[in-house]
């Protein structure tokens, strides 16, 4: 069970920006009033979000696939007068609101799918065999156009301009660095983004400084050893007997060598070796994956790993190379963005629970590594985890992620601008 506490952020607004404007009441599930003068019909535009929610839930694509999705989603931006910045992408795409001028904040969701067969029997489930938003990209993809929808109508009193980056491929861990070496930064003084939270009540927000999402990195470790026949085992080295033993060495790492206040992981979840029942083979190949929430606990992880692999791969006589492949880093969340958050939260009338992590990992921390960032959960009071089959999430939790979103933008350019002046 997820610990959920009130939150000790300020109630009072330390930044003089402005008035909250309650425009969202997370027991009614939808917007309470139209009180606000920010947000006078967002009812009726929350169930047009809704609407794209569920359509691009139906027509889910893959990483680095995502063609009619941005198609989708472009369409819906120029409808809303918004204007798209060419990147030169192939697929995801950039949009700006604001005179262009001023600092930039960038909101970023991403809109990728999963190779999952969908078994949510909902009215508007995948029609496409074996592909899923099975991790909410759909959702955060709706809430960013909820944003916009919400700061378009701003526009003229923006202090400063805010990039809207609708980014492909997170699932591959490649598309935040696509968007990067694209040059989507450039100018770009804090990047705000969010992922659903099923095991958060729709109303909640999961705010937290530090890291909250772990590293991850994927490994290959390759046995070498010499073939031979079965019944003749003393005349080869044996790779499988060596991966067995290394498979079961790497777990002393969490319970040995890491302290019980770090959290990490090590998970082996490929085992292949060998092709008939009579033949020793030569190589025996492990694959999996280290998660951990700080950068040294990652590279003790790797350093034992490696010292591991080849002391156990020696005493059996065989060897053994391991190669890394680089997976995102941790998502460390910018202190004072995260207290502007819990600021907006509180203001909209949402609630706030500190503390919430994830060992999953999120490619957003490759902007994390260039700007200041923070990232929202966003709680949708789901059964299943992210990537299940009939992972579901709840549409009464896009209004809200929608205004909080927006007034943070706001609220960071404020920031930003303040900032600067200090400077000068
Ligand atoms: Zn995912
Ligand atoms: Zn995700």
């Amino acid at each position: 069970m997820t610990r959920v506490r009130e939150s000790l952020f300020n109630r009072t607004d330390p930044l003089r920006i402005g008035e909250a404007k309650p425009a969202y009441s997370p027991d009614a599930g939808l917007p309470a009033s139209a009180d606000s003068t920010a947000e006078p019909s967002i009812i009726c535009e929350s169930e047009e979000w809704i609407a794209i929610r569920r359509h691009l839930h139906r027509y889910p694509e893959l990483s680095g696939e995502e063609y009619e999705t941005t198609a989708y989603l472009r369409e819906r931006l120029e409808n809303l007068g918004i204007r798209i910045v060419d990147y030169g992408l192939e697929t995801g795409l950039v949009a700006e609101i604001g005179s262009g001028e001023g600092p930039i904040a960038a909101l970023r969701a991403d809109i990728d799918a999963l190779p999952i067969e969908e078994e949510t029997g909902l009215e508007y489930a995948s029609t496409r065999p074996g592909r899923m938003h099975a991790c909410g990209h759909d959702f955060h993809a709706a809430v960013l156009i909820g944003a916009a929808q919400l700061l378009k109508r701003r526009e003229a009193e923006l202090p400063g301009t805010v990039r809207l980056l609708f980014q492909p491929a997170e699932e591959r861990a490649k598309g935040a660095r696509q968007l990067i070496q694209a040059g989507v930064l450039q100018g770009v003084g804090a990047v705000i983004g969010q992922h659903n939270k099923p095991d958060l009540p729709v109303g909640t927000i999961g705010i937290t400084a530090g890291p909250i999402m772990a590293a991850s990195d994927g490994f290959t470790v390759t046995v070498r050893g010499t073939a031979s026949h079965a019944a003749v085992p003393e005349a080869g080295i044996d790779p499988i007997v060596t991966a067995a033993h290394i498979v079961t060495a790497l777990q002393t790492i969490i319970g040995r060598s890491i302290s019980a206040q770090e959290r990490a992981v090590v998970s082996v979840t490929q085992v292949h070796a060998g092709n008939t029942w009579n033949v020793i083979p030569d190589t025996a190949v492990l694959q999996g994956t280290i998660r951990s929430f700080d950068e040294s606990v990652h590279s003790r992880i790797k350093k034992r790993f490696a010292e591991i692999a080849g002391g156990v791969a020696s005493a059996f006589g065989a060897e053994a190379s391991v190669r890394w492949s680089g997976g995102p880093p941790p998502v460390v969340n910018d202190a004072a963005l995260t207290a502007l958050a819990g600021i907006c939260a509180h203001g909209l009338g949402l609630r706030v629970a500190e503390g919430i992590t994830s060992p999953a990992s999120e490619d957003f921390s490759f902007y994390q590594q260039k700007v200041p960032g923070v990232f929202l959960f966003v709680g949708t009071s789901g059964d299943r985890e992210w990537h299940h089959p009939a992972f579901e999430l709840n549409d009464a939790a896009l209004p809200g992620a929608a205004s909080l979103l927006a007034e943070l933008a706001v609220r960071t350019l404020l920031h930003l601008s303040e900032t600067v002046e200090k400077e000068d």
